[in-house]
C-alpha cells in the first residue's frame, strides 16, 4: 500500500458573495496548491455546486465545507487535514 500523504484545505468566504466558499489546498508541508482552488455554493445551509472537474453529487469539496460547518470553523482559517480528519491551527496563533 502506498503511503497516504498528508493533504490540507483552508476554506474562506467568497469575495463574490456571501453563500460562495473558495476551497484552498494545501500540500503536505502546507504550501498552497496554486492549481486547485474551487468555489462551493450554499444553498439553504447544504453544500449544493462546486467548480471543480469530479462532477460528483458529493465531491470532496462539498464534504470539506460541511466539515468546517459541523466544527463551527469557518471563517477562522484553520487548515483542515482531509486524509486524517483532523484539524491545524492557523499559525501564528
Ligand atoms: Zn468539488
Amino acid at each position: 500500500m502506498p503511503k497516504k500523504v498528508d493533504e490540507y484545505y483552508v476554506v474562506r468566504e467568497s469575495k463574490i458573495g456571501p453563500t460562495i466558499f473558495d476551497i484552498f489546498k494545501f500540500d503536505e508541508d502546507f504550501n498552497p496548491v496554486e492549481t486547485s482552488v474551487y468555489q462551493v455554493s450554499l444553498s439553504n445551509g447544504m453544500p449544493a455546486g462546486c467548480t471543480c472537474w469530479q462532477r460528483k453529487t458529493f465531491c470532496r469539496h462539498k464534504k470539506i465545507l460541511l466539515a468546517y460547518q459541523e466544527a463551527g470553523k469557518l471563517g477562522q482559517e484553520f487548515f483542515y487535514n482531509y486524509t486524517r480528519e483532523t484539524w491545524h491551527k492557523p499559525f501564528g496563533q
